[in-house]
């Protein structure tokens, strides 16, 4: 009777620090070489995904993990091609070299991650309303994955893409839809904040 009970006991604690183990935030330094970055970039998407039940729906054995040292403007980017049914998901080295292994930097991984819901539900990724709805639970923004040098963003009124910069403050800044700018990707007016 006793033996039993006191197996069980071990059997419990045993799966319960397993668990525990397994759903501690890994850290990470602010001077990682690339490949380090990319490593961890990696280690933490498969911790979100174990974290929140947002991204139950992605598998991170099937997703990619690149870095980038050309990207200027995407922090992140969820790429997913159909055909060969590839979902990769790229960070900027030049974001990482800016902020560091900070918030921000895991905001943007977890901001990919919600893209790549979107992928493997619809096909498809934008920063719209089910976006929202994501990106609320798993404490991110859409502006999140875009990293610059400007002082002011341009941004599309219609799905919040960046869409340009500037360095200084101008019309198009202060009053952007009284320009006659209007966003490549819908069309629409610009809005602006500062970076
Ligand atoms: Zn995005
Ligand atoms: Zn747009």
């Amino acid at each position: 009777m006793n033996a039993k009970l006191t197996d069980f006991t071990t059997a419990t604690a045993t799966a319960t620090d397993a668990r525990t183990q397994t759903t501690t935030e890994p850290m990470f330094d602010d001077d990682m070489t690339p490949a380090e970055f990319r490593d961890a970039c990696e280690q933490y998407a498969e911790y979100a995904v174990e974290q929140f039940d947002t991204f139950e729906p992605v598998d991170m054995d099937e997703v990619t993990v690149e870095v980038s040292q050309r990207m200027e403007r995407a922090a992140g980017k969820a790429i997913y091609k159909p055909i060969q049914d590839d979902l990769t998901i790229r960070f900027a080295v030049g974001a990482y070299e800016k902020w560091g292994w900070s918030d921000r930097m895991k905001s943007t991984i977890r901001h990919e991650l919600v893209h790549c819901v979107q992928y493997i539900k619809k096909g498809d990724a934008d920063h719209g309303i089910g976006f929202e709805m994501m990106a609320d639970k798993v404490d991110v923004t859409k502006y999140c994955d875009q990293f610059t040098d400007y002082k002011y963003i341009l941004m599309c009124s219609e799905c919040g893409d960046m869409v340009g910069g500037r360095h200084r403050k101008s019309k198009i800044v202060t009053d952007p839809e009284k320009t006659n700018y209007v966003s490549p990707c819908c069309r629409a007016t610009l809005e602006s904040r500062e970076a």
